[in-house]
Parts: C-alpha cells; sequence; structure tokens
C-alpha cells in the first residue's frame, strides 16, 4: 500500500478543513441528538483489527461519514445539556496546531511561555494573587484532585508528616468540610487521594444550594473546606468572603470549585458573585466548560505554589533539564497535551471585552429561559442569577417524560437533574454562539411538547426503540 506521506499530508488537511467545516455548518442547524439509525451505523466501525493498512484519506472519510452523524452536537448552539460549552474559531485552529505541533507540554520553551501568560491573565479574570502557581489539568475533577493534594502536603507538613514520603497511614487525621450540594467531583478526588469520601462533615444548604455559614462546624489548622462558585444546578454561590475570613482565623484551607463559575468574573454584572474568593488557598476552573476551548482543558491555581510542587514533584535525574531548571511540576501528568495553546488563543481572540459579552450574553438567555418558561406556567426552582436553569413540569414521571420527548424532538437538547426532592429539567447557556432566536426557538420547543404531554396524556408521547 505505498503512499508518499509527504505529499498527501497536505491534500488530506485540506480534507479535513473542508469536512469539519462542513461539519460545524451543519451541527448550527442539525438536530441535535443523532439519529437511532445513526448510531446504529456505527457498528460498522466494529471490524476485527484489519490486516492490511488503509489510506489515511479512507480512515478520515470513514471518521467522518460514520463519526460525524452520530455524534451529539454539542457543540451547536441549541445544545443546553451539563454545563458543556462549544469551541471558539480561534480556540479550534490553535486546537489543529497543537495537534501539528504534538508538543509535550512537559518540555517545551512554546508551551511554557503559553501557560506563563494565560495563566497570568486568568489570575487577572479571577482576580487571584499575581504570585499563584497553576497547572492544566483535564478538567475540574483532577484540578480538584490537585488542590487537595496540595492541601493535604501542606496541612500534614505543618503537623510535622510528611505525606508524600510516609503515605496516610498513621498520619495525623485531617478534616474535610463539604457542602450538602457538592459536586460528585469532589468526592470522587477525596477518594482517590485516600482522605476518603465519607469521613467528611456536611454542611447544610440553603434553597438556592449555598452552603449556610452560621452552619459551619470549628475549623482548625487541620481542616480543609470545599467551597463552590456555581453550583452546577442552580448556578450559585458559597459566601466566599465570610468562609475564608472564619478559614483564615483558624488557619484552615479553603478550596474553590469554581468549574464554571469562576468565569462570573470576568462580567462586570456578576462579579460580585465570586467576592472574597481571592481569601481561599486553591481554586479549580474548567476552560472547556465556559471559555469555550476543545476538551479537555482545566486548571488548578494555588495561593502557594510550593504546596502544589511538593504534592506533584517526584525526583528523576532525567529530568533536569541543562540549565538547572525543572520542567513544569504542578500536575498529576508527567506528558501531558499543550493545553494552553487553546486556552491562550480563545482569551486572545475575545479579549477582554469579548470574554465579557460572551459570559453575560449567556447569563441574559438563561434570564430569557426562566421568563419565557414562567410565562407558559411552569415553576422555575432556581434564582436564575448566572447561565443555570432549573424547571419542573409537575411530578417526577411528567418531568421525565417531557425531557425525553425534548431530547426525542431534537430541536435543542437538555438534560434531567434532581433538586432537593424534585425531579428537573436543567438548561445551561454556556455556548459562545447561541443566541436570542435559539433560546426562542428551544422554548418554542418545550411550550408546544411540555403543551402536549400533560399526565395521562401518554398517546402524545412518542415511543424510543
Ligand atoms: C463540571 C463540574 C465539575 C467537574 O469538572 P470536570 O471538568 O468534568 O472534571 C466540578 N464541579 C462543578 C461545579 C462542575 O460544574
Amino acid at each position: 500500500m505505498p503512499f508518499d506521506p509527504r505529499s498527501s499530508l497536505a491534500q488530506l488537511l485540506s480534507d479535513v478543513a473542508r469536512r469539519a467545516a462542513r461539519y460545524a455548518a451543519e451541527a448550527e442547524q442539525r438536530h441535535t441528538a443523532p439519529l437511532h439509525e445513526d448510531v446504529a451505523r456505527l457498528e460498522t466501525l466494529a471490524t476485527t483489527f484489519p490486516h492490511d493498512a488503509t489510506e489515511p484519506a479512507e480512515v478520515l472519510a470513514l471518521l467522518d461519514e460514520i463519526g460525524s452523524p452520530a455524534t451529539l452536537a454539542s457543540t451547536g448552539k441549541r445544545y443546553f445539556g451539563y454545563v458543556t460549552g462549544g469551541v471558539l474559531p480561534a480556540a479550534l485552529a490553535a486546537n489543529w496546531m497543537a495537534g501539528v505541533w504534538d508538543q509535550n507540554a512537559y518540555h517545551s520553551a512554546l508551551v511554557e511561555k503559553l501557560e506563563e501568560i494565560t495563566f497570568g491573565w486568568m489570575k487577572e479574570i479571577f482576580g487571584l494573587p499575581a504570585s499563584c502557581g497553576a497547572g492544566f489539568v483535564t478538567g475540574t475533577t483532577m484540578a480538584s484532585f490537585a488542590g487537595l493534594a496540595a492541601a493535604r502536603h501542606a496541612l500534614l507538613e505543618r503537623a510535622g508528616w510528611n505525606v508524600e514520603e510516609d503515605g496516610l497511614f498513621g498520619a495525623p487525621p485531617i478534616t474535610v468540610v463539604l457542602s450538602a450540594e457538592v459536586h460528585a467531583s469532589l468526592l470522587k478526588a477525596l477518594s482517590m487521594l485516600g482522605l476518603g469520601r465519607k469521613r467528611v462533615k456536611i454542611v447544610p444548604t440553603d434553597q438556592q444550594g449555598r452552603i449556610r455559614p452560621e452552619a459551619l462546624p470549628t475549623l482548625d489548622d487541620r481542616t480543609v473546606v470545599c467551597i463552590q462558585s456555581g453550583n452546577v444546578n442552580t448556578g450559585s454561590f458559597d459566601p466566599a468572603g465570610e468562609i475564608c475570613a472564619r478559614a483564615r482565623d483558624s488557619g484552615a484551607w479553603v478550596h474553590v470549585d469554581g468549574a464554571f463559575g469562576l468565569w462570573a468574573a470576568a462580567s462586570a454584572q456578576r462579579k460580585h458573585l465570586v467576592a472574597g474568593i481571592d481569601a481561599a488557598d486553591s481554586w479549580a476552573t474548567d476552560c472547556h466548560k465556559w471559555l469555550n476551548v476543545p476538551y479537555d482543558s482545566g486548571v488548578i491555581f494555588i495561593r502557594e505554589p510550593q504546596h502544589l510542587h511538593n504534592a506533584m514533584t517526584v525526583g528523576a535525574p532525567y529530568l533536569k533539564t541543562n540549565d538547572g531548571r525543572m520542567p513544569p511540576v504542578f500536575t498529576p501528568e508527567n506528558s501531558r497535551r499543550a493545553r494552553a495553546i487553546d486556552a491562550w488563543a480563545a482569551l486572545r481572540s475575545l479579549g477582554q471585552i469579548g470574554l465579557e459579552k460572551m459570559i453575560e450574553g449567556n447569563c441574559r438567555l438563561a434570564a430569557r429561559f426562566a421568563e419565557g418558561l414562567r410565562r407558559g406556567g411552569y415553576r422555575v426552582l432556581n434564582d436564575v442569577v448566572l447561565n443555570q436553569v432549573l424547571v419542573t413540569f409537575g411530578d417526577e414521571e411528567t418531568t421525565r417524560r417531557i425531557i425525553d420527548a425534548l431530547q426525542e424532538d431534537r430541536t435543542a437538547w437538555f438534560g434531567g437533574t434532581q433538586w432537593q426532592g424534585h425531579t428537573a429539567m436543567r438548561i445551561s447557556v454556556s455556548n459562545w454562539s447561541t443566541t436570542e432566536e435559539d433560546v426562542d426557538k428551544s422554548l418554542e420547543a418545550i411550550l408546544r411538547i411540555a403543551g402536549t404531554n400533560v399526565p395521562c396524556e401518554i398517546a402524545s408521547n412518542p415511543k424510543r426503540d
């Protein structure tokens, strides 16, 4: 199977550009969820491992022709599931360059510089101290893992225990304080760190899912308090200022889960929501959510870089560079993708004005959703302070049926959730390209489907196969 890899590469790249542009244009218009027959066609890829080589162009054609129709158009502007975000054009283009460059972020002067610049800009956006350390990771789950590893290091070092050398067996205990509405990813991080998911103190929240600070337990210098900037359901913020002040007095560590909510700091009108977070010790956020960069991309920020460094570093003679500088050692991974490239491009293309417009615009569209739903007679369960809307259509079964019917209708995509005893549909407006027209079209679909899915009207509920 002879082919000249050099001459065919240019052809292949222009082919991928053509196919990608077509996909992106179609994703704007097409149904959000794939058709059942398109998903079924994925089976044609499930051959035995081929004995013979395949031309790259043919591999690409297979991916596009079989793969593209089977995707969920989550990058499209009427996808409101989870807190997904789309892909900004500059970030996508940069991501392609990153693929061509194939830099291991571990030792690349280019990536090191882009990381430094990007972290600097983000600290400015979030209002974090310029002296903070930072590292790119896969997402907020790993960012929290890294932040809590740093906390574990710092608190135990203070107690005279070297957890990296000696492990946790026999170590002085650490208390972890969590909100009753903690994101599951924090529990995962705790379990991976040997801190345990169950041996935590749970603080009750108000109806928006905010920690009630008066219910905090006594804090001390071997306690980690995890707070949220942006609850995944309601978009609400824990009162960071008050909690950080109490933690500061007692020597406790505060970790902030700000997966999408930290980006509220980019909007003059929402900035007040993150007031006080600059007094925390570690902050986790995602770029693949509200910054609209391609998966995967998360960042951990740390007040005292040394703690993260100590938690993540491991010496090996060949890791030393010629100038004696150690490669970045602020992440769990050694080899890793150069995530700074697309995050830098996203921020460089948006600028402060563009970022604010995107964040604020999404929040305004969320409010438009809430207003339309209320006018339609449905109950919005949360105060819409950010980009998240929770709506219920009645009892659990009705709400579920409407979510299913909407997913089947494919005008827009919404997911379900549980919120303080209610089954709800969750709307997250986090795509840079979503417009008022998209919201109105999606609202129309919701009201049409909800109107014909009143309890007992089973006949109007389309069957799934
Ligand atoms: C999405 C999310 C996480 C987990 O982030 P990943 O990027 O999926 O690892 C954690 N906390 C909150 C509030 C989130 O929205």
